[in-house]
Formats: C-alpha cells, structure tokens, sequence
C-alpha cells in the first residue's frame, strides 16, 4: 500500500477534525467514551447530536455505494473514525453503521435494503446485536433461541445476553434457530426487528463501574415480518460470518489511545514526584516510548485493513490480527496509565484523581475488548488456522 495520503484526502481529514473538534467542545463531562452513551441520559442526548450533524453531513454512509447515499471511499471513513477516536466525540452506532450497514450492502435484498439503509444514513436509529446467549457465546452455532416461521411471520423465543446497548436500541439485529432438528450451520436464520415488538424485555447487567450499557434480553413469542430476512432462512450462519468481519476493524479506538497518550504525557511533564517532572523518570519515559511505537503499529494496521477492506481483498486474519493487537495494547496502556498515576490513578470522583477520573474508568473497561465481538483466543484460533495454516486441534 501507499502511505502517503492525496491533497483531496489531507483536505477531508482536515474537514473532519475540524467538526470534531467543534462537537468534543459541547461533551458533557459524564460522556467518557462511546458506550458511556448507553448509560446516563447527556450522553445518550449528546451521542444523538452528533449522529444527526454526521448523518446531515453525509458522513455516515462515506464507504456506501453511490446509489445508496455514498460520498466518499474506506479511507474516508478511516479517516473519519480517527477525527472521532481523537477527539472523543460520539456519533458513530457501532453495530448499525459498523456492522450492519456493511452486511445488508453486501447481502440483503433490495427491499430490506430500502428499508432499513435511510434511517441509518441519517442517523435516526441506533441499533443492537443480539447473537451471544448463556450457554453460546464462542460458540455462537450452539444457541438455542428459536425463531420459527408461521405464515409471513417468524416467531422468537429465547434468551439472549451481554446486549450492549439493547435498553436504548430503537432496532436490533439477531440470529436464531430456524430449524431446530437442522444440520448444525445450518439451521439458523439471521432477522431485524423492531425493539419495541411485544414480548421484548431488556433487563440491565450492571457493570462493575455501576455503569448501566449491558442487558439481558428475554423473547417471549415475538412475532417478526418475515420480509425482515437477511440472506436466506437455515443460511444465518453465512451472515454472521460476512458481519464478523466488519466487527472487528474499527480504528476509532486506536485513535482514543493516542489522545489519551497525549494527555497522560502532558500529567508526567507537569506532575512532580520526589521534587521532578514524572517525563524525567527514565522507567516512565521508556514505557510511554515503547506505547507509542505501539500505538503507531496499531493506527498502520488499520490502515491496512481499510485498504485491504476497500480493494475486497480482506481476510478473516486481517481483521483478527487487528482486534487482538488492538484490544491488547488497550489493556497494557491502562496498565502504563494507572502504573504512572499511582494510587491516585484508582480514584474517579475526587479532586485527587488525575484527568478527570478517566484512567479508573479506563482501566475498568479495557478488558472488554478482550471479550466482545469474540474473544482473543478465538481470533488467535482463526489467525492459526486462515492465516498460517495451522491444523485445527480436535
Ligand atoms: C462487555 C461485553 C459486551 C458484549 N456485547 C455483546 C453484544 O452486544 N451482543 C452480543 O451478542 N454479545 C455480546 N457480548 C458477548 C461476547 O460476544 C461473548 O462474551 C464472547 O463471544 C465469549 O463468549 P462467552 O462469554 O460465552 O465465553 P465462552 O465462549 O464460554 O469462553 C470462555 C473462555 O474460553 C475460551 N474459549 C472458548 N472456546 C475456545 C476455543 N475454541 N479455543 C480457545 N479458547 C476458547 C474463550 O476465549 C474464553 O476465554 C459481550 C460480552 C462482553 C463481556
């Protein structure tokens, strides 16, 4: 790949910080991160702000095909992301820009695409993912939640879990078991519907921070347009497998990283330890070096993604590698920052805790990229397998 970027592509990025910028400087102080969002209700106010300024803006289709609203290329959107990551604005809905979009320009019929395609282009509706369940979560092929047809309707039942986001999803995307008597991989069937439909309950898994942003979900007869299809029924599996992918090649976190980089060397030039500057440590100074070559490996591999994304030439390793580089680094970095910080780093609502309380939060959340969107095992499973050829251990 080039790494050079084109005038047109300096001057977009340019455009993008430039709005970004304006927007962090009206985040309110309880929105620290994007699924801080789902919890408090100027977050949530603030996140639907900025995904109506990027939906009139055309930002949030910029990757789509002209036809469906497209204005731009995957580096446009990359670099979009980065404006995002860096300046902690929200905006973006994970699972219905990042996911879901992708799959149904990829897989769905023309009608399910009229349909559902607009309102995410404006953004006008946030959407969550209901795969994982108690007993399937790496697993995914082994849930038992049903959704059987009757008629032009599919009727759900079952239990889902982990939902991010689910108690303010207008819409949610789910696979399920369509033939339950079926050959495993296919029997499945992947739906949209509506959050609202009778027989829905969200109930809340509080979060060890007190945070409120995953749920359990209860379907009791649940009753779903069949033209609400993706792809074909006993076929989900194909679908899950096409929206994996898109899962998991997100740069906006990477970005947030080297913000809070940025921010956690001006604390070590301006706090003093034993009568000097914590920058003149040299272990301090050695560890925040080694972070940020780091974190430029992970903004490059990113990049590789999207243009490897952009050509159609990306391989489930790809975007594995990425998550796993990614998600890891995150947890070392909230290691460094909380290492530095000292015991003033464990502390959030206090005048003592250093930058407003965000490396408790940090330390608190960064594992959960570790699970969410399958666990780092299961990418080291499918980087041996797809990407060395490793045999597969029985
Ligand atoms: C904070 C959070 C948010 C989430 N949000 C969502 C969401 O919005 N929607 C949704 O559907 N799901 C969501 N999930 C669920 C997530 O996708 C699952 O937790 C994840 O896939 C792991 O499944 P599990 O929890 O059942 O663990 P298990 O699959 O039981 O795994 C337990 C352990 O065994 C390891 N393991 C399992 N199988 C293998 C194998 N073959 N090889 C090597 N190691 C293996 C795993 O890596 C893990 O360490 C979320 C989870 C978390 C923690």
């Amino acid at each position: 790949m080039d790494f050079g970027f084109t005038d047109e592509q300096i001057a977009r990025r340019k455009e993008f910080s430039d709005v970004c910028k304006d927007l962090a400087a009206k985040r309110p102080a309880e929105y620290v991160g994007f699924e801080s969002a789902y919890d408090n209700e100027p977050s949530w106010e603030y996140y639907k702000l900025c995904a109506k300024e990027f939906g009139k803006r055309g930002w949030l289709t910029l990757d789509w095909p002209a036809e469906y609203g497209g204005s731009g290329t995957m580096m446009d959107r990359v670099l979009f992301s980065e404006a995002r990551g860096y300046y902690g604005v929200g905006g973006v809905d994970v699972f219905g820009i990042g996911m879901l979009a992708p799959t149904l320009l990829a897989a769905a019929s023309e009608e399910v695409k009229k349909k559902f395609l607009p309102p995410i282009a404006a953004g006008d509706v946030t959407w969550c993912e209901l795969w994982s369940e108690p007993n399937a979560g790496s697993d995914l092929a082994s849930l038992t939640a049903t959704a059987i047809r009757k008629g032009d309707e599919y009727i759900m039942n079952g239990q889902k879990t982990w939902t991010t986001g689910a108690h303010r999803a207008d819409w949610a995307f789910g696979v399920f078991k369509s033939d339950p008597e079926g050959r495993p991989h296919h029997n499945l069937v992947f739906l949209l519907f509506d959050m609202k439909t009778p027989g829905i309950e969200v109930r809340p898994i509080p979060f060890t921070n007190g945070t409120h942003i995953y749920n359990e979900v209860y379907l009791d007869d649940v009753h779903v347009p069949a033209e609400n299809i993706v792809g074909q029924e006993n076929e989900g599996w194909a679908i899950v497998n096409l929206l994996a992918g898109f899962e998991r090649s997100n740069i906006d976190a990477i970005m947030a990283l080297i913000r809070q980089l940025e921010d956690l060397v001006t604390y070590c030039n301006v706090t003093k330890r034993n009568g000097q500057p914590l920058s003149k440590d040299p272990l301090i100074r050695n560890r925040l070096a080694q972070t940020a070559c780091e974190l430029e490996a992970a903004r490059t591999l990113a990049y590789r993604v999207a243009d490897l994304q952009n050509r159609n030439e990306m391989s489930l390793m790809d975007a594995s590698a990425l998550k796993v580089f990614a998600s890891e680094l995150g947890e070392r970095y909230a290691s460094l920052a909380t290492d530095v910080a000292g015991p003033y780093g464990q502390v959030k609502f206090s005048r003592w805790a250093p930058l407003n309380g965000l490396l408790e939060a940090m330390y608190h959340e960064c594992f959960v990229f570790t699970i969410s969107m399958g666990t780092n095992e299961i990418q080291k499973n499918i980087i041996a397998w797809y990407g060395l050829g490793l045999p597969r251990m029985r």
